[in-house]
């Protein structure tokens, strides 16, 4: 078993200087939490934070690295809390095992392809420093390599979880070594024959395969000697989980697989790789196609070596990897090799390398960076950042662009959840629709069937779908709601004059006057008035027979006389076009005047953009052409908020916004702008936007402004 002393003497091999007295703490703490606490195989829980911290001193991590492994189990399950954490050993390692904690929570449970793709996106989205990933990958390592003390079936579980998101990961990281020793293990607990037969094959052949190595090498060393070039050179059965693979596409016995064995050379430098495969070349006939330059072209994950298949003794194939000693230390460590790396990439895909350059840069051009733990200080998991992970309620992983609300997840699984989503359990937490999701949020939308998208929907939703549906929805409603305008407008018309929609409709009149306009249908014409397109007196002239037409002037005549009484007083005859305030691009309200639900109110429908809400008693009003002005009331069953401006005079002691704004808040209504402005007599007036339902909300609020002591009026503002 390992001991914390087998771990200080490996860190004092790469670092000497290192705070032994940090990791002293950490190994106390993680004592302490696992006291009594036994593992599968009977050994004390202990052994296992041990032998991953050990594991991890082999990539010759930093100290906090080393510290989290030590205590990356005892938050879970432990008496230990995280402040107490935090006090005895500091907030950065209490982060990383916060970190390694929360990733260890995630459930994996989909084999799809690509719900594992976003699985492993996912952790290392949650994983924002990339030590997490690392403790996390050492964590799995021991843990694989003690399954025996599991069941056979849950072992078949771990293995496959673990090849299907822990080996990808390392491979992308470039942690081969780690890779292909997970691997191996998956290959044991998965392919449990395959596995056996290989490693029979191996152990019977080994003697012979020493003594073909050895021949191999000396050639090898003799003829680079003689070609003036330095190199270590070293053989090796390739790993059984490659050998495995080849087995199976190929469909052979293990004693067929024809290139079992893989050479290796190690260079000083660049030029020597490329001369160190001429000379192979020269010795051994290299097998045609087999050659490939990854140093010119460097894998996605960053690993940099040459590689070809050359024809050996006894005519066996030998696979050859050729590559500097930096390109090793890579090859084999991938991003861990960066601890004492100067010059080395980052080992992602290409696209990950672009998220990151940004970091590497400030890494490549500030010298006094060059200290490892800073560096990776600095290496924040910044690929992916622009996307969230979270779940559903069965599992499935689901990904969305940074900053999508539920709604974006209730369309995602289906527009009519959307459209009735009335916010979402994440979590077991209750949020509403402006929430942002989380990676790592298990979400479970609420619906109700009142609910409705509306226009504020749009500043809420990210993406495209969640989007184009709820302006699909809202352009319907548009439709729907200049249908009924535009047949009470009509309506209202024709009513005044003693007819109906129906009746002309009954005697042809409307079919006629929508040929000669070349209109499909009645119900595009109402559309048309509404959106004040075709004005509805236009349409009764046109419509009613010239009688009908000749008393409406005359009424019109003798409503310009009443007017001088009440001007409106005919339009108010017409049964009113409902206004609910949800009516969208049909609906404006005048910004001369800024009506309230509860208040006398006018329309007058504007070309091309439907009715214009005014007060009846606005002046601007006064000066528009009656003939386009229709009888509207509010819809009252509906609510909506409606801006209005309010002036406040007073005199300026500090302080007087701030009791304004309480005032608004008790009211729970929203300000949308506030703005103080200080005469030279030491007066103020503040102006004050506000969302509000209706008049009665309005006033009670103005009553409570001016209920502040210091405040001497305030006047509802039509202008700005
Ligand atoms: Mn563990």
């Amino acid at each position: 078993m390992i001991q914390i002393s087998d771990i200080m003497d490996r860190i004092k091999t790469y670092s000497e200087d290192a705070d032994m007295g940090a990791v002293m703490q950490a190994y106390l703490l993680a004592a302490r939490a696992h006291q009594g606490q036994f593992r599968k195989s009977g050994e004390p829980y202990l052994s296992h934070p041990l032998e991953v911290a050990y594991i991890l001193t082999g990539l010759r991590m930093d100290i906090d690295t080393v510290a989290t492994a030590l205590l990356h189990d005892a938050l879970e399950d432990n008496p230990i809390t995280k402040a107490e954490m935090e006090s005895l050993v500091g907030p950065v390692v209490t982060e990383l095992v916060d970190g390694v904690t929360k990733i260890g929570k995630l459930r994996y449970r989909s084999k799809e392809e690509l719900q594992a793709e976003n699985f492993r996106k996912m952790m290392l989205a949650m994983s924002k420093d990339l030590r997490v990933i690392l403790v996390k990958l050492a964590d799995r390592l021991h843990n694989m390599r003690t399954l025996e003390g599991h069941k056979p079936e849950k072992r078949k579980i771990i293995a496959r979880e673990t090849i299907e998101v822990y080996v990808p990961i390392a491979n992308r990281l470039g942690l081969t070594r780690f890779k292909s020793e997970l691997e191996d293990l998956c290959f044991r607990y998965l392919e449990e024959d395959l596995f056996e037969e290989v490693t029979t094959f191996l152990d019977e052949t080994q003697a012979d395969r020493e003594q073909y190595i050895d021949k191999v090498q000396k050639v090898l060393e003799h003829e680079m000697h003689e070609a003036g070039l330095k190199g270590n050179i070293s053989g090796r059965a390739k790993a059984i989980s490659s050998i495995v693979r080849k087995m199976k596409t190929s469909g052979v016995h293990v004693s067929q697989v024809n290139d079992l064995l893989a050479f290796r050379v190690l260079c000083d430098d660049l030029g020597s790789c490329y001369a160190a495969l001429g000379t192979i070349h020269s010795v051994f006939a290299p097998v045609p196609g087999r050659i490939k330059d990854y140093i010119a072209r460097p894998k996605p994950n960053g690993y940099q070596s040459l590689h070809t298949t050359v024809v050996g003794p006894d005519n066996q194939r030998i696979e050859v990897q050729i590559r500097t000693h930096e390109m090793h230390q890579y090859a084999e460590n991938g991003i861990a090799a960066h601890w004492r790396y100067k010059e080395g990439h980052l080992a992602l895909s290409p696209e990950d390398v672009v998220k990151i350059s940004r970091i590497r840069e400030a890494f490549e051009s500030a010298q006094d960076l060059l200290d490892s733990e800073e560096f990776m200080e600095t290496v924040k998991v910044e690929f992916y950042s622009d996307e969230v992970f979270v779940f559903t309620p069965n599992g499935e992983v689901k990904t969305f662009p940074l900053g999508a609300t539920p709604l974006d997840f209730a369309y995602a699984i289906h527009s009519d959840i959307g459209e009735h989503c009335t916010g979402a359990k994440v979590s077991g937490r209750m949020v509403p629709l402006s929430y942002q999701l989380q990676s790592g949020d298990s979400v479970e939308i609420l619906t109700s069937p009142n609910q409705r998208p509306n226009r504020d929907w749009l500043g809420l939703a990210r993406t495209g779908r969640a989007l184009s549906r709820i302006r699909r929805y809202l352009r319907q409603q548009e439709e729907e709601s200049a249908l009924r305008m535009g047949r009470e407008i009509l309506g209202g018309e024709l009513a005044r004059l003693g007819w109906s929609v129906d009746r002309t409709r009954s005697e042809g009149r409307l079919e006629s006057y929508l040929k000669s306009r070349k209109m499909k249908s009645v119900d595009s014409l109402l559309v048309e008035v509404a959106r004040g397109h075709v004005s509805p007196s236009v349409v009764a002239k046109a419509i009613l027979p010239e009688g009908a037409w000749l008393s409406r002037q005359e009424e019109a005549r003798r409503s310009r006389l009443a007017s001088l009484f009440n001007r409106f007083s005919t339009r108010k005859s017409q049964s009113p076009v409902l206004i609910t305030g949800e009516d969208g691009l049909l609906v404006n309200y005048a910004k001369c005047c800024n009506p309230l639900p509860g208040e006398d109110v006018v329309g007058f429908i504007t070309r091309g953009r439907g009715i214009t809400v005014h007060r009846d008693d606005c002046e601007t009003l006064q000066r528009l052409d009656e003939e386009r002005t229709v009888h509207v009331e509010w819809d009252l069953s509906q609510s909506s908020k409606h801006s209005n401006v309010l002036k406040i005079y007073c005199s300026d002691r500090p302080g007087i916004l701030a009791k304004v704004t309480k005032v608004c808040e008790q009211a729970q209504v929203n300000i949308e702008k506030a703005e103080g402005l200080t005469a030279k007599d030491g007066s103020a007036v503040v102006i004050l936007q506000l969302a509000v339902t209706d008049l009665g909300e309005l006033t009670r609020v103005i009553r409570n402004i001016e209920k502040i002591q210091g405040v001497e009026s305030v006047e509802r503002s039509a202008h700005r």
